[in-house]
């Protein structure tokens, strides 16, 4: 620990970011000075409890104390943040692994994974706006941005290069090997990818990208967003997860083996969108709806198939695409619940129904349901009850983090519906 303290110093930090995620995918920390590093370590930096979304510790009464225990694996220096080393944090409560930390839930999926002499390996695909606010109206940052067809848009890409530049070079001195950047479909759209890893590692670096981004756009004047919907009439911000799994010792699994975990995950699709798409916002994403560009790329049914980019999962050699997550997901938990579905699927043997190389969104209702492919839960209130049909996906989450999960996502459900919106104004004011 000394030497890395010392090596910290010689690097200009004095200054150590402990930082954890909450229910909602928002990063949480605080700052110590360096020396403060085996502190960090062992108890823990200390948080109120009651304060942190999600922990459920305002019902536990006396475990009120939140330990975030500083994970020396992920020490940086923060090229954003001059002078600031950041490290991520594990949950514990009363010296025990806290059930209800998105990152300890991640550790027992794995766990769980690793029963069955199994790890997995995610290439995690964010995607997201550049925003501003102008008499109040959010619109994208770049006033010119606003060709018919703007992926891969070389207009208004250099634009951004300030910001694109100065996140890339970030995030690579973070770590984390970028591979690539561009424009997506709508306007105002970025994606960023970057290497896959383990889940827990692909994981930390969404949350560091997140950070990243939101510093450095700031200080360009513009708002990152990882809203999933943020304009009606264009596509949203999806999270794509790819997704393989290997052995113990690495080899790739047997193909039939990863359909049965394919199987599980369309399965248990329904509760899955609870934490995957967690927001109100979401489900104007899962929607086949008009768009600028066409389509929106945003899977509604219930599938998979060979490079199939309409389906809920796009199947590729020795991969996969989950393609439901949308970026207001709690990245640990996404994943934690994605692979306690297809650990169902191996366990149940489940089979995956016939793939599926139909184009699902021009694809007739009635030729649907004959396939019999299902549709994706349409609101947040339809996810959460599936949510609470799914034992497995329940137990997942741990009793603690479900229950507080439900809670939380029911009443952002009632708020939204209790709105009374513009739209309504607009269209029932002087109508009858
Ligand atoms: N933006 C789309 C979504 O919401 C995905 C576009 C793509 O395939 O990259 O999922
Ligand atoms: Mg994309
Ligand atoms: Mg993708």
């Amino acid at each position: 620990m000394n030497t890395l303290t010392t090596e910290l110093q010689a690097q200009g930090v004095h200054t150590l970011l402990v930082q954890f995620t909450d229910l909602h995918g928002v990063a949480k920390g605080k700052l110590l000075p360096l020396h403060q590093l085996p502190a960090a370590v062992m108890p823990g930096a200390g948080f109120s409890g009651p304060s942190i979304a999600g922990t459920g510790l305002p019902r536990t009464g006396p475990r009120s104390e939140y330990w975030a225990r500083a994970d020396l694996a992920t020490l940086r220096a923060l090229p954003w943040m001059p002078g600031v080393a950041h490290v991520v944090a594990d949950g514990f409560v009363d010296g025990e692994p806290f059930e209800a930390c998105p990152r300890q839930v991640l550790r027992r999926a794995l766990a769980r994974l690793a029963a069955h002499g199994l790890q997995m390996q995610v290439g995690i695909e964010p995607e997201f706006f550049l925003l501003r606010q102008i008499d109040g109206r959010w619109q994208p940052v770049d006033e010119r941005d606003r060709l018919d067809k703007p992926s891969y848009d070389l207009k208004s890409l250099p634009r951004q290069l300030p910001f694109l530049h100065a996140l890339r070079q970030a995030l690579e001195a973070a770590g984390l090997q970028v591979l690539q950047l561009d424009h997506e479909d709508a306007h105002g759209q970025y994606e960023v990818n970057f290497l896959h890893a383990n889940p827990l590692c692909s994981a930390d670096r969404l949350m560091l990208f997140k950070q990243a981004a939101h510093t450095l756009a700031e200080q360009q004047g513009a708002v990152f967003s990882m809203m999933p919907k943020p304009f009606a009439d264009q596509p949203g911000s999806g999270l794509h997860c790819h997704v393989s799994l290997q052995a113990a010792d690495g080899q790739p699994v047997a193909p039939a083996l990863l359909q049965r975990f394919i199987a599980g995950v369309l399965a248990h699709s329904g509760a899955l969108c609870a934490v995957a798409a967690p927001t109100v916002n979401s489900y104007k994403r899962l929607t086949v709806g008009p768009s600028i560009t066409g389509t929106t790329w945003a899977p509604a049914f219930v599938a998979h198939g060979p490079n199939n980019r309409t389906a809920l999962v796009r199947t590729l050699p020795g991969r996969f695409e989950w393609r439901l997550p949308d970026a207001s997901a709690n990245p640990y938990l996404a994943l934690a619940t994605m692979i306690a579905a297809g650990v169902d699927g191996i366990e149940r043997e489940m089979a995956p129904p016939p793939a599926c190389e139909l184009d699902l969104f021009t694809l007739p209702a009635a030729d649907r349901e004959r396939l019999g492919i299902g549709l994706l839960p349409q609101s947040l209130a339809e996810a959460v009850a599936a949510l609470q049909a799914d034992a497995v996906v329940q137990a997942a989450l741990g009793p603690v983090l479900a229950a507080e999960f439900i809670a939380a996502k029911q009443a952002e459900w009632l708020a939204y519906a209790r709105h009374v919106s513009d739209w309504e104004w607009t269209r029932y004011a002087s109508a009858f």
